[in-house]
């Protein structure tokens, strides 16, 4: 089966969240079970800058935006054991810019940065030759490919039977834009209407990829449910809902080849379920040279790793933060970036408790690994939360993960109670409402649950025993597009 994987952002090539996470590491999984992929991202300067092995590929043509045309030029990326084969789409006025989609605002041409995107890979399928059986577009930066196909390729014999299908990792971004982009598309403004692209008066990208895809995914079937109604469609839970029989939800996978405590070149020491203790000391001595400490704090490590935005639960991570640093039971480590005002906050806090509360503002892969393998206890109090990778990554790396029950989250971790610890099935703490009471209390019973040194490690050996490789869940892709492939 031939499948092109097409994402805004993957691992190694540029990456601001788990988007790229997963569409790095599912074309090797895919491949592994026997399919041919291609994945196609954008050619930004983080990809071009990062010294990998990327060559021009010697194609080069002129993409249809609006009434004129923006040259496409494809570069190919072969990497040493990797057997999915990657092209990056190059324009450089599009996408040679500092940042993926923008700094403090999103750049104002996203909408033909990602229109061009999408026509530039539907046209390089076609001159790779077909024929292909699957496009896999994720997120609204590909939302228009399932239109293309149909509306403008239908009949080009490479993608003429490919079916497409639109993989949701947020339904919060859906790629808005005013009215007008839609001229840059070259798609017929009869399709303008509420039920194809326009949603109150504007254009939607990732819900022109709904309608139009043979099959929809999303990242948890917890997700998958809850998007079908308010508040978590964002406003497009009917339409969901109406394609309920072509929408499954898929928990995502981790790459145990980089995500793995046992061979983790960010860790100072190699370490698994028997010497965790051991890993987790150098780490810490790791990290508390990398902030600037005399020596490793004795008390538990709690940790935060992840975008600094309302979905993430950050007000309630502030509340509890300064609530809990006056008893000096614990240690907290924040890394993230994001919003001005959580960026701010955070940093006030950790200035009133040095010592207690360490902020590193940034973007730094490194440190977020050296961070999870210091941790004990990893937070993860999203008000939303499609599936999560940070609470994944954490019980693999034996941080406990202290969680909101929502979406990927309730799929992921199943609560310690008195039962599930007796069965040995809990491998963390979970709480209901998105208040900062809630998360406090769940965090207390990880404290508490913490003191009792052989439950405690009981519950690491669990959490890190889980098997979140992408074995599974690559299979399930496999049997999706198994299904759409027969006419189902
Ligand atoms: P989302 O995709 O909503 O941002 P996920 O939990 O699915 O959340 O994935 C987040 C990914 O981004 C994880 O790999 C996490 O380690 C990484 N990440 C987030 N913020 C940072 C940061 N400031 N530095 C390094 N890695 C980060």
């Amino acid at each position: 089966m031939r499948v092109l994987e097409i994402a805004s952002e993957a691992v190694p090539f540029a990456k601001t969240g788990g988007l790229a996470d997963v569409a790095g590491a599912l074309p090797e999984a895919l491949a592994g079970l026997g399919c041919e992929v291609t994945l196609v991202v954008p050619a930004y300067a983080e990809a071009l800058g990062k010294g990998l092995p990327i060559e021009p590929a010697g194609i080069e043509f002129d993409v249809p935006i609006g009434t004129g045309s923006r040259r496409a030029r494809i570069l190919r990326c072969r990497r040493e054991g990797q057997r999915a084969d990657a092209y990056l789409i190059a324009n450089d006025d599009l996408f040679d810019r500092p940042t993926l989609y923008g700094g403090a605002g999103d750049y104002p041409d996203n909408a033909e940065r990602f229109i061009f995107f999408s026509r530039a890979t539907v046209e390089l399928a076609c001159r790779l030759g077909g024929p292909w059986d699957i496009l896999h577009c994720h997120d609204w930066q590909t939302g228009l490919v399932p239109a293309y196909r149909r509306l403008l390729y239908a009949s080009n014999p490479a993608v003429a039977n490919a079916r497409t299908v639109m993989t949701i990792h947020n339904m919060a971004y859906q790629g808005t834009f005013w009215h007008w982009d839609m001229l840059l598309t070259g798609i017929d403004w009869s399709h303008f209407t509420w039920r194809e692209m326009e949603f109150y008066g504007q254009l939607n990208l990732l819900k022109t990829g709904i309608v139009f895809a043979d099959a929809v995914s999303t990242v948890s079937p917890t997700y998958a449910r809850e998007i079908q109604a308010t508040p978590g469609g964002c406003g497009l839970e009917g339409l969901l809902a109406s394609r309920r029989d072509s929408l499954v939800g898929i928990v995502n996978g981790i790459d145990t080849s980089l995500w793995n405590p046992a061979c983790d070149p960010h860790l100072p020491r190699a370490f698994g379920e028997n010497d965790v203790e051991d890993g987790k000391y150098a780490a810490r001595v790791a990290l508390a040279a990398r902030l600037g400490h005399a020596a490793p704090d004795a008390r538990p490590l709690v940790a935060f790793v992840g975008r600094l935005v309302e979905q993430k639960g950050i007000t309630l991570i502030l509340d509890a933060i300064t609530k809990l640093a006056g008893t000096g039971r614990v240690h907290f480590m924040i890394l993230g970036t994001g919003g001005e005002a959580e960026e701010q906050s955070l940093r006030r806090v950790a200035a009133a408790y040095p010592g207690t509360i360490d902020v590193v503002i940034g973007f730094d892969e490194g440190l977020a690994h050296l961070v999870q393998a210091a941790a004990d206890i990893t937070l993860v109090p999203s008000r939303f939360e499609p599936c999560g990778l940070t609470q994944l990554y954490a019980q693999r790396y034996g941080s406990i993960p202290v969680v909101r029950a929502t979406g990927g989250l309730i799929d992921t971790v199943v609560d310690a109670t008195p039962e599930t610890i007796r069965a040995g099935s809990a491998t963390g703490f979970v709480f209901q409402g998105f208040d900062a009471a809630g998360l406090e209390h769940a965090l207390g019973r990880a404290l508490v649950a913490y003191d009792d040194k052989p439950a405690w490690r009981r519950l690491v050996g669990h959490a890190m025993r889980q098997d979140w490789s992408w074995q599974a869940s690559g299979r399930e892709y496999v049997r999706l597009f198994e299904r759409i492939r027969a006419g189902a």
